[in-house]
């Protein structure tokens, strides 16, 4: 008897993952939680049906959402919001200049359930940089006023839980919770199918109404809808290309397999439909 994990891509697209086994399952307060195996992609983790992550292809996402960054300024004092998996503090742990990492994840079964089934991205979570807190980003980040060098939002899509990670207070608030040459990152959702470009533009209209430097660039993720991914670079005045130094991030021999200097230029030239999209929004 065959198992396919399928995720409605919309109404009228399914992907669908062959699996080999169902390793766990719960219904947290938050959410549903699922991991499975897979011949093609590893093990995965989906949230209420929704593919979060997999063996095979999470380096890209977690690479591209992490050294962006921190190639345009080096960061000490790293806001992380989502990312229960551990795979974005993976990443900022490779960087001994990062003093101190919050992770606020609202849901602390997904903590448990990836420090136990996902050793491959929750390996840092346990380190001593690393201060965990189980709490709803959106008022966390009430509490604070330039005292993060970076904050990345590492969430899920914008309903459920994190809903309140994609509107204007949010953002708003991430802008006075970072320093002067503060970044936000955030996961950015994809310019392909209406609904994701729909998800994208709110986004990306709320963030430039709070941030004077309001970028975006992709990356190609097999496993998320359509596999066409978007990254938001939002700042106080840091540019991600023209400020950050290429040489200086090459030179700390970090070894990648997706990220790299000239990727992380081209990675901000994005196709005219997703110009346009942008525009549309942008006053
Ligand atoms: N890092 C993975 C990836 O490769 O895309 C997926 C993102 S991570 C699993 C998303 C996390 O955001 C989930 O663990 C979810 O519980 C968390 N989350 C959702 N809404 C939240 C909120 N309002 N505050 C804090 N964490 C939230």
């Amino acid at each position: 008897m065959e198992l396919w994990f399928t995720e409605e891509h919309t109404k009228n697209v399914r992907y669908s993952v062959k699996v080999e086994k169902a390793v766990y399952s719960e219904m947290s307060e938050f959410q549903r939680i699922d991991i499975f195996d897979s011949k093609e992609f590893g093990r995965f983790l989906t949230l209420d049906g929704y593919m979060m992550l997999t063996e095979k292809d999470e380096f890209i996402y977690h690479e591209m959402i992490t050294h962006v960054p921190m190639c345009a300024k080096t960061a000490k004092t790293v806001l992380v919001i989502g990312g229960g998996d551990g795979g974005t503090v993976r990443e900022l742990l490779r960087y001994e200049d990062v003093e101190r990492i919050d992770l606020v994840e609202i849901d602390p079964l997904v903590v448990e359930a990836s420090k136990k089934y996902l050793p491959f991205t929750a390996s840092g979570l346990d380190d001593d940089k690393v201060h965990i807190y189980y709490e709803d980003g959106l008022k966390f980040v009430r509490r604070f006023f330039d005292e993060y060098d970076l904050i990345i939002v590492d969430s899920t899509d914008p309903f459920g839980p994190g809903e309140g990670l994609f509107t204007k207070e949010f953002y708003g608030n991430c802008f006075k919770a970072l320093k002067a040459d503060g970044i936000m990152v955030n996961q950015h959702e994809s310019p392909f199918y209406e609904n994701d470009a729909q998800a994208m533009q709110r986004a990306h209209a709320r963030i430039a109404a709070s941030f004077p430097v309001c970028r975006v660039y992709q990356a190609h993720i097999p496993t998320y809808p359509s596999g066409h991914w978007l990254f938001g670079f939002a700042s106080k005045g840091i540019h991600p290309v023209k400020d950050a130094d290429f040489e200086a991030w090459n030179r700390r021999g970090i070894k990648t397999r997706y990220y790299n200097t000239n990727l992380h230029k081209a990675a901000f030239s994005l196709p005219t439909y997703v110009w346009d999209l942008l525009a549309e929004v942008e006053d």
